[in-house]
C-alpha cells in the first residue's frame, strides 16, 4: 500500500526515510492503519524569522520544527542551521529520531528543527538574534515535557544556551531541561560534547569484535570534521586505530601511516580554517575519501553521500554511519553485496541522544553525574542496542539497517496500539 506524500514535504531525503520505513513495515507486516499514521509527522511548524542585521536591514529567514511522533514521551531532536534546510529534510530527520529513540529504549519521541541559513555568514550578534527569534517562534511547541531540542549541523552549545535563556525568560524561571547540549554552567552534562563520536566508536569496536578485526590494525577514514567526525576521529586514534583520512566541506587530508589527530584538532580549533589548508597530510577530495581502502569508513557530514553512483567503489569493511541518512537504499544493496558490515545511522549515531537523555534526567532531577558514570551508561545502552540489532538481523535474516528500523518501529507501534486512537 502506498500513499502520496504531502507535496510540501516531498523531497529526496524524506523519500529516503519513507522508503526505508516502507521496506521495514512490509517486512514486519505492520498494521496498515498504523503504517499510514507513522509515515507522516504528527506536527509540522513553519515559521518566519525576521532578524535585524548589523547593517540595519531586516532579513527574513525560514525556520521549521517537526514533531514526528510523541507517543512514548516528549519528542527529541536537533536543530540544524544550513542553507539547504527544508521541510522535507527536517521531516525525514524527525522520523529517524523516532526510530532511534525507540531502538535505544529512551522514553522519547522524535523531532527535528532547522533554519534555512548559512550561519558562517552571520556575525555572532546576528546569530544570537536569529536564534532568539526562532526560539520565540517555536516556543509554544517546546518544553521539558513537550519537545526538547539539541544541537545538530551548524548549531552548538552556545546556540542551545540562547534558546534556554529565551524560553526561561518567557516562562519566568530557569528551565534547563528545555534543551540539551548546553554549556555545563547552565545544566549541561559532562560527556555530551563528544557523546555522538564516542558512541560511534563504541559500536564500531563491538562490530570489530563480531568480525574478529583488531582495532590496533584498523585504518579509519572520517568524512566531516565537526562535532561528530572530529570526536570520532580523536577517540578512534585514542583506542589505537590508524586514522588515515579526515575531511570537511573544503576537502580532505590523507596519510596512509595515520594522520597526527591531536595536532590536527589543535590546528583546526586555533585557526577556524578549512582542513585542506592545514597542510597536515596529502590533499584528497571527499569522493576519494569515501572510496579509500580502509577498515572503517565513518560518514559524519550530510545525508546521501553514498549513492548508486559511488557505492561500488566503496572499499571499507565496516560502514559506521555517524551522519543521518548518509547511504541511499540503492547504495545499501550494493554495499551488502560487497560484504560491507553496515552499522546504520539510528544505531551508530545514537550516542548523542543517549547522553542528551542523561542531561535531561540530570536537569529534571537537579542531580548531576560523574563523567565516568555517563561514559559507562552510554556504552551499556549503545552496545546493548547493537547486540539486540545484530541478533535480530541474524534471526530474521534482515540487514542491520532493517533490523534496527524494525526494532524501533515495533516499539512505537506497541505504544500506539496501547494508547489507541483519539477520539
Ligand atoms: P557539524 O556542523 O559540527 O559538522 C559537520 C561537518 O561536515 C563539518 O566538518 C563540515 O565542514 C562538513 N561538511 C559539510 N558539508 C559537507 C560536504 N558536502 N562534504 C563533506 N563534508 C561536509 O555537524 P555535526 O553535529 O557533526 O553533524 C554531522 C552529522 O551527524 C549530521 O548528519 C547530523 O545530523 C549527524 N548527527 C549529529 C549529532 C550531534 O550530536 N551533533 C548526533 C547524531 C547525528
Amino acid at each position: 500500500m502506498t500513499h502520496a506524500l504531502p507535496q510540501e514535504m516531498d523531497n529526496h531525503t524524506f523519500r529516503l526515510a519513507v522508503a526505508q520505513f516502507d521496506r521495514a513495515a512490509e517486512l514486519m507486516r505492520l498494521d496498515p492503519n498504523l503504517r499510514q499514521r507513522l509515515k507522516l509527522p504528527h506536527r509540522s511548524l513553519v515559521v518566519s524569522v525576521p532578524v535585524r542585521m548589523d547593517d540595519g536591514r531586516v532579513e527574513v529567514f525560514t525556520g521549521y520544527r517537526v514533531i514526528h511522533d510523541s507517543s512514548r514521551g516528549p519528542s527529541k531532536g536537533g536543530i540544524r542551521y544550513h542553507p539547504e534546510v527544508n521541510l522535507g529534510e527536517v521531516a525525514a530527520l524527525a522520523m529517524w529520531m523516532t526510530w532511534k529513540c525507540a531502538l535505544t529504549g529512551l522514553p522519547y519521541g522524535g523531532a527535528k528543527g532547522g533554519v534555512r541559513v548559512n550561519p558562517k555568514q552571520l556575525s555572532r550578534a546576528e546569530l544570537e538574534r536569529l536564534t532568539r527569534r526562532y526560539a520565540a517562534e517555536i516556543l509554544p511547541f517546546i518544553g521539558p515535557d513537550k519537545d526538547v531540542p539539541a544541537p545538530d549541523v551548524g548549531t552548538d552549545a552556545q546556540v542551545m544556551a540562547w534558546i534556554m535563556d529565551t524560553y526561561s525568560t518567557q516562562v519566568g524561571f530557569a528551565s534547563p531541561g528545555v534543551v540539551t547540549g548546553k554549556p555545563l554552567s547552565i545544566g549541561g552534562s559532562l560527556g555530551r560534547e563528544d557523546a555522538t563520536g564516542r558512541g560511534v566508536v563504541d559500536v564500531t569496536l563491538e562490530a570489530m569484535k563480531h568480525l574478529r578485526l583488531d582495532p590496533k590494525k584498523a585504518s579509519v577514514a572520517v568524512q566531516g570534521f565537526g562535532n561528530v567526525g572530529a570526536h570520532a576521529a580523536r577517540i578512534m586514534d585514542e583506542v589505537g586505530a590508524r586514522v588515515v583520512a579526515v575531511s570537511d566541506v573544503s576537502g580532505g587530508l590523507y596519510n596512509k601511516h595515520g594522520l597526527d589527530i591531536p595536532k590536527l584538532l589543535a590546528a583546526a580549533k586555533d585557526k577556524d580554517q578549512p582542513l585542506r589548508e592545514l597542510k597536515l597530510g596529502d590533499g584528497i577530495t571527499n569522493q576519494e575519501l569515501l572510496q579509500l581502502d580502509c577498515t572503517v569508513l565513518v560518514p559524519a557530514a550530510l545525508s546521501e553521500q553514498i549513492t548508486a553512483k559511488n557505492a561500488a567503489k566503496v572499499r571499507c569493511k565496516i560502514l559506521a554511519e555517524g551522519a543521518n541518512g548518509p547511504t541511499t537504499l540503492e547504495a545499501d544493496e550494493i554495499l551488502i553485496d560487497k560484504g560491507v558490515f553496515i552499522i546504520p545511522d539510528i544505531l551508530a549515531n545514537s550516542g548523542g541522544v543517549i547522553v542528551s537523555y542523561f542531561e535531561w534526567v540530570q536537569d529534571v532531577q537537579r542531580f548531576f553525574w560523574k563523567e565516568q558514570d555517563i561514559r559507562e551508561r552510554l556504552q551499556e545502552i549503545i552496545t546493548t542496542a547493537f547486540h539486540r540489532t545484530l541478533e535480530f538481523s541474524k534471526k530474521q535474516r534482515a540487514t542491520m539497517r532493517m533490523a534496527a528500523l524494525m526494532n524501533g518501529i515495533d516499539q512505537v507501534a506497541k505504544a500506539h496500539l496501547a494508547r489507541g486512537l483519539y477520539p
